[in-house]
């Protein structure tokens, strides 16, 4: 059982962050607009969604998940997965939002307003207290990871001659309403020891405030996406320029 229905109706997330775990930090929209923030994660099928896009889970996975969620005893325990996978998402953004901040020396401009979702220092350490909120989430995932023959679609190491390759799986992924946030977990873990930390960014944009690894040549990416950030601000400051000479 795949799932494929739920996919072709809805408009795909955008994963412009070049990272699994800074991807679904991307998740809340507009975090910082005065007009209000967009949440994209409204339903557990959206949670579902998020994952498959980053291949995250198989279709295979995903399609039993959405099978449990829609019984009548797996609603509310998808409501409930749905809240933790937004307690862990917000997590994620807080310490890597401050890595990013630190990254750039503070030298990023104020919010607008106090965002709905906490006050972000301009510049600070990552907060103790949101690395053990990590660390509970990634236990929980590493009780659920185990070694097995790999299939077509884990990802794994290398074969041997004669054909013998093994990757990590999920035990139980297809039934635990929890499974979508175990490797969202697991990959912000990663990504806080891996060398490429120090690319993690914040887009420019006062209102957006996308996370996202710059992997540019000269390390000079400021817009999570050109197209839409980077050009509306380019036009507010045309439009300021020219008001300011007539
Ligand atoms: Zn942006």
């Amino acid at each position: 059982m795949e799932w494929e229905g739920p996919m072709a109706k809805s408009v795909p997330f955008e994963l412009i962050a070049g990272n699994v775990a800074l991807n679904f930090a991307n998740t809340l929209d507009n975090r910082c607009s005065p007009r209000g923030e967009t949440e994209l994660l409204r339903s557990y099928d959206d949670l579902l969604r998020v994952c498959a896009q980053s291949r995250v889970l198989s279709p295979r996975q995903l399609g039993r998940l959405h099978h449990t969620a829609s019984l009548a005893n797996g609603r509310a325990k998808a409501a409930d997965a749905l809240r933790s996978a937004i307690r862990l998402r917000e997590t994620i953004e807080r310490i890597f939002a401050a890595v990013a901040r630190n990254q750039e020396g503070g030298n990023v401009s104020p919010l607008p307003r106090r965002c709905s979702h906490g006050q972000r220092p301009s510049a600070g350490p990552v907060n103790g207290k949101d690395l053990a909120i990590l660390n509970g989430y990634v236990k929980e995932a590493l009780a659920y990871r185990c070694i097995a023959p790999a299939s077509a679609f884990a990802r794994t190491s290398t074969m041997t001659s004669n054909g013998f390759a093994f990757g990590w799986q999920w035990r139980e992924e297809g039934t635990d309403l929890n499974a979508p946030f175990w490797p969202l977990a697991l990959a912000a873990a990663e990504l806080l020891v891996s060398g490429d930390l120090g690319l993690v960014r914040e887009c420019r944009s006062a209102t957006c405030r996308w996370l996202f690894l710059d992997k540019s040549k000269n390390h000079s990416r400021l817009w999570c996406d050109m197209k839409t950030c980077g050009n509306r601000v380019k036009a507010r400051r045309y439009y300021r320029k020219r008001s300011l000479k007539q």
